[in-house]
């Protein structure tokens, strides 16, 4: 097996580099999973995954959280085309039917404007959980138009756009086991 990180990669033209190798997302990963232990001990959280982009940090988490009484459910939104947000947030499959009463804990790859977490807050709330927490990967404060900050957070980077470990360009290099950064940003 491969586990050397490639030095340059070109994904429909646009050239990135390394950004945040695997063993660095493996040891902040780990700290947001204790983070959440500790705070939903007991409380059998329900996950909320944000499809595409969270599938992998999501799996990774919900090991590592390790609470037995978890569960895991999956929504998708959209609103990005190519490498910048169209300001237009669409969900493209419907809420599970099971969030009321429960802790929901979303699970999202990245916050960039922030409109794809206010909008999914707000379609969760509208189904009476226990409560709503916001878990990501990735947060871009420099790109808030909305001024949300998540709960539990693993990389605060600078406004530049990556890919790997989840994140794609139209669909590509999600299956990237490090982070790379767009270097014409
Ligand atoms: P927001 O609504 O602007 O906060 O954007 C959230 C969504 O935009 C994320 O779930 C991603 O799908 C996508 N996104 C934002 N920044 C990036 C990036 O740098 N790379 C890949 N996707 C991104």
């Amino acid at each position: 097996m491969n586990s050397d990180c490639k030095e340059k990669i070109t994904v429909d033209g646009l050239s990135f580099v390394p950004y945040i190798r695997r063993e660095e997302i493996r040891k902040e990963v780990s700290r947001v999973a204790g983070e959440i232990r500790r705070d939903f001990e007991g409380k059998k959280p329900l996950f909320l995954c944000a499809l595409n982009g969270a599938f992998i940090f999501a799996a990774d988490l919900f090991r590592e959280v390790d609470i037995c009484d978890s569960n895991i459910a999956f929504v998708r939104y959209a609103s990005y085309q190519g490498t910048s947000s169209t300001g237009e947030v669409k969900l493209l499959t419907g809420l599970p039917d099971n969030i009321e009463g429960r802790h929901v804990v979303i699970v999202e790859d990245i916050v960039d404007t922030g409109l794809t977490a206010q909008k999914m807050i707000a379609d969760v709330k509208s189904k009476n959980p226990a409560s709503i927490s916001f878990a990501t990967l990735l947060h871009k404060p420099a790109s808030s138009k909305t001024g949300f900050t998540p709960d539990y957070i693993a990389f605060t980077i600078e406004p530049k756009f990556i890919i790997g470990y989840g994140l794609d360009l139209d669909g590509k290099a999600r299956n990237l086991p490090d982070i790379y950064i767009n270097t014409e940003d």
